[in-house]
C-alpha cells in the first residue's frame, strides 16, 4: 500500500512554506496518505484481524484489509470525518491557521482558500481551534518536544501523535478501532 511512504509524516514534518506545503500536499491522495501513516506510524494494522495489508478505495476514505476485507477510514475519529469538504482543503486551512499570527479571521480563510461561502469557513474554523487546543494540552502531559505537533490535524490523530511520542513507540493501530465509513456525509454541517 502507498501509505507506508517515507515522508512527509504527521508530528515531525511540518511545511514551513506554502511551496513546501503545495509539494507536501499536492492532492487527495497525499492528504489520504498522510492521514494513513499520522494513524498507522508503523504500517497498517487490522483492528479486526491483525492484517498488515490493506489497498485504497477507489472512492471515499477507506482502506480495505486485504485479509479480512473490513473496510477502514483515514478520518474516523478525527475533524475530517463525515465532511464533504476535500480534505486537502481541511489541510490548507489548518496550515494557514496555524500559520497566522495573531490568528485567522473566518472571513480571512474564506477569501484565502476560496470557500463558498462564510458559514462554511467559519465552521470549520470552529472545528480547527477546539482540535488545535486539545492536543496541545495532551502534549504536556506526553513526549513530543516539538510545538509544530499541534498543527490540528484532527481528534484521533492528534491523540495517536501525542501519545505514542515517536515513530517506534507503542503502536496507536491496535487502539484503532475498525469502522465502516460509507461516506455518511453529514447534510447538516455545512464543511
Ligand atoms: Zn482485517
Amino acid at each position: 500500500m502507498t501509505a507506508t511512504a517515507p515522508e512527509p509524516f504527521g508530528g515531525l514534518d511540518y511545511p514551513r512554506t506554502l511551496r513546501e506545503f503545495n509539494s507536501f500536499f499536492p492532492d487527495e491522495r497525499a492528504c489520504f496518505d498522510y492521514l494513513a501513516r499520522l494513524r498507522w506510524p508503523d504500517g497498517f494494522l487490522c483492528a479486526a484481524c491483525g492484517g498488515t495489508r490493506a489497498w485504497r478505495m477507489s472512492k471515499g476514505r477507506n482502506l480495505r484489509c486485504a485479509v479480512c476485507r473490513a473496510d477502514v477510514s483515514v478520518t474516523a475519529e478525527t475533524i475530517f470525518a463525515d465532511t464533504r469538504l476535500p480534505l486537502q482543503a481541511w489541510f490548507a486551512a489548518a496550515w494557514y491557521a496555524a500559520s497566522q499570527k495573531p490568528g485567522v479571521s473566518a472571513l480571512g480563510l474564506q477569501r484565502v482558500l476560496g470557500l463558498g461561502s462564510y458559514e462554511t469557513a467559519w465552521a470549520l474554523l470552529l472545528k480547527l481551534r477546539r482540535a488545535m487546543v486539545r492536543p496541545g494540552r495532551e502534549l504536556l502531559q506526553g513526549e513530543l518536544r516539538s510545538t509544530r505537533a499541534t498543527w490540528a490535524l484532527g481528534g484521533a490523530a492528534n491523540r495517536v501523535a501525542a501519545r505514542s511520542g515517536s515513530r517506534s513507540s507503542r503502536s496507536p493501530a491496535r487502539r484503532f478501532r475498525a469502522g465502516r465509513s460509507g461516506g455518511s456525509a453529514s447534510a447538516a454541517s455545512p464543511t
